[in-house]
């Protein structure tokens, strides 16, 4: 199993989780992978599905809360899915792992407005997505017009 996960990715075995979440709790986990792009991100949950492995979407881990024991299916991590690129038409392509307090940062620094409410928030794209981060009664929502549904192949 270990050999077919790492052509998914950088892969760690029996992980402290304890760094990869906001709060520093956890247990450990048996396999930790950060995908290497997106596409390996789709054969990665392909293989699991198709293998019956459990496994969990871990963002910052800012709205979640890990217990203290051991994990055996795949923690999937996306911190080599960061890319981020403002393009000239004032649109955002943010992979999941990148910071949303980042993109928000990046957006007001190329003087595009909408996304200030954001600056406080501790979670990635992906999380944020996933759980329609809001604040001062704006959302994520509001300014996302295009999802890619990987998770969902
Ligand atoms: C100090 C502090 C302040 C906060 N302030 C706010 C606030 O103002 N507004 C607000 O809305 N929230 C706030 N939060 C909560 C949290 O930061 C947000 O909910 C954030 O959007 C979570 O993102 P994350 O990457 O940490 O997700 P995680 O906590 O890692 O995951 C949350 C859920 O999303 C899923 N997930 C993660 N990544 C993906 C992905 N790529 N694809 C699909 N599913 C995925 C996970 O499986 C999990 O179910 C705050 C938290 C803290 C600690």
């Amino acid at each position: 199993m270990i050999e077919d996960l790492q052509q998914f990715g950088p892969l760690k075995t029996d992980v402290d989780l304890k760094p990869y979440n906001t709060y520093h709790i956890g247990g450990i986990a048996k396999y930790l992978i950060s995908p290497s792009s997106a596409i390996d991100l789709v054969k990665l949950i392909k293989y699991l599905k198709t293998n019956n492995i459990p496994y969990f979407l871990l963002g910052n881990g800012s709205n979640i809360v890990l217990n203290d024991e051991l994990y055996e299916g795949v923690i999937i991590t996306f911190q080599n899915m960061q890319g981020l690129t403002i393009n000239e038409d004032s649109t955002i392509y943010a992979e999941a792992g990148c910071n949303l307090a980042e993109v928000a940062n990046k957006s007001i620094a190329a003087s595009l407005k909408g996304l200030e409410f954001a600056c406080g928030i501790p979670g990635t794209i992906g999380g944020s997505i996933y759980g329609n981060a809001g604040a001062y009664n704006c959302c994520l929502l509001d300014y996302v017009s295009e999802v890619c549904p990987l998770v969902n192949l």
